[in-house]
């Protein structure tokens, strides 16, 4: 780790402040939450702003609170531990406070926050290096290069570095919105929608806009959720394969299934085909067998971050089918259950 570069550090009041602050500096600043993941990056030379803003001083930016009619609004500021503590969340959502924690270690999701999970850069173990390493080999996309290292024959000019925020993918499956802020207005948008599926420029956020709050939407209280991470070490590691699932069983049958992937790609990835497949069916041992196999065709990662890229494939459908096993015995909608046909 190298000592940080030099750099401005302001501590906006406001959210308004800190709008008006990124309209001055442009590209030249970078937002900090807890600064578990851009600190480290700067240390590494992935990062050099001429200004730091933090977003620390901005009380109305924490909290979890429930409001009726609208659902579970998140402040960008709150921490991953305060979600995962959070009785709010533990009670109407308790897959998103499980989410939150298997983000890191402990020390982490005390520092984490909400707004950084779901603002995370990419990352690709021909990115996420040394300067020292950088300099020795010829810089891909991400890095002002041509080619993508980590393209099957190394020729790709688009990046595919890897999406791998725990909470993010949970809450994409839960159906949240994020509230954008500039000097310009506010804007609500679908989670889904901020991930633009380019590894070099993931989010979809505008020059000047500061991320404030997440919602979960009221209607998804009561729906099944679940969150299931592979990692090389159990005790600290961003996921590289990780299955979110949500469903409503009613009448014994599945609705409004969404099934995302964590950790295979640049984005959270949707499997459209299994909320297709199952919509209106009874969870049995076959359709859980289908819809796994789905997740599996789905998700095909690089070989750009720890483990071996079939395994991981193998372990999104493993995560999979035990998600909808899960969700079979907890919904009462497996085979042979009361009004199951
Ligand atoms: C060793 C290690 C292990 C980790 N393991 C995991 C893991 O298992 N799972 C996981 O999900 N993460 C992991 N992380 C990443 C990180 O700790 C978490 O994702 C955390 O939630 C990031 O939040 P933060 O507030 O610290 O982000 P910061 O470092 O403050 O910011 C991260 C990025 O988001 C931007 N940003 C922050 N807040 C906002 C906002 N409100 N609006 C717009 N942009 C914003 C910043 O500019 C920066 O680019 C790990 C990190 C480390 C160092
Ligand atoms: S995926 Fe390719 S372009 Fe992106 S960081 Fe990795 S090697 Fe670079």
């Amino acid at each position: 780790m190298q000592p940080l570069p030099k750099f401005e550090y302001r501590e906006p009041e406001s959210v308004a402040e800190a709008a008006r602050l990124l309209a001055e500096f442009g590209s030249r600043a970078k937002l900090i939450g807890g600064g578990t993941d851009l600190v480290p990056s700067m240390r590494q030379g992935l990062f050099a702003p001429a200004c730091v803003i933090s977003l620390q001083r901005i009380a109305g930016l924490r909290g979890i609170a429930w409001e009726e009619g609208a659902g579970l609004r998140i402040g960008a500021l709150t921490t991953l531990r305060e979600v995962e503590a959070s009785t709010e969340a533990r009670a109407r959502f308790p897959f998103l406070a499980a989410a939150a924690r298997e983000v890191g270690s402990p020390q982490l999701r005390e520092m984490g926050t909400v707004g950084g999970n779901l603002c995370l850069d990419t990352r690709c173990r021909y990115y996420n290096q040394s300067e020292d390493w950088q300099d020795c080999v010829e810089a891909c996309v991400k890095r002002g290069g041509e080619f993508c290292k980590a393209s099957p024959n190394g020729r790709a000019r688009k990046c595919f570095a890897v999406f791998s925020a725990d909470l993010a993918t949970a809450l994409v499956a839960a159906g949240a919105r994020v509230t954008l802020q500039s000097a310009g207005g506010a804007r609500t948008i679908d989670l889904a929608d901020y991930y633009t599926g380019d590894g070099a420029s993931p989010h979809a956020a505008k020059p000047g806009e500061v991320l404030t709050e997440v919602l979960v939407p009221g209607r998804m209280q009561g729906v099944f959720g679940t969150y299931l991470k592979y990692r090389v070490r159990q005790a600290i590691d961003y996921p590289i394969a990780g299955v979110a699932l949500t469903l409503r069983a009613r009448d014994g049958r599945v609705h409004d299934a969404r099934m995302i992937v964590g950790g295979v790609a640049s984005r959270p990835l949707v499997v459209k085909a299994v909320p297709e497949l199952l919509e209106g069916r009874v969870l049995d041992e076959p359709l859980v067998e289908s819809a796994a196999r789905l997740a599996r065709k789905a998700a095909t990662p690089l070989a750009n971050t720890a483990g071996d890229r079939a395994h991981r494939r193998q372990m999104v459908y493993e995560f999979a089918r035990r998600a909808l096993a899960q969700a079979a015995a907890h919904a009462a909608v497996a085979t042979g259950e009361k009004g199951a046909r």
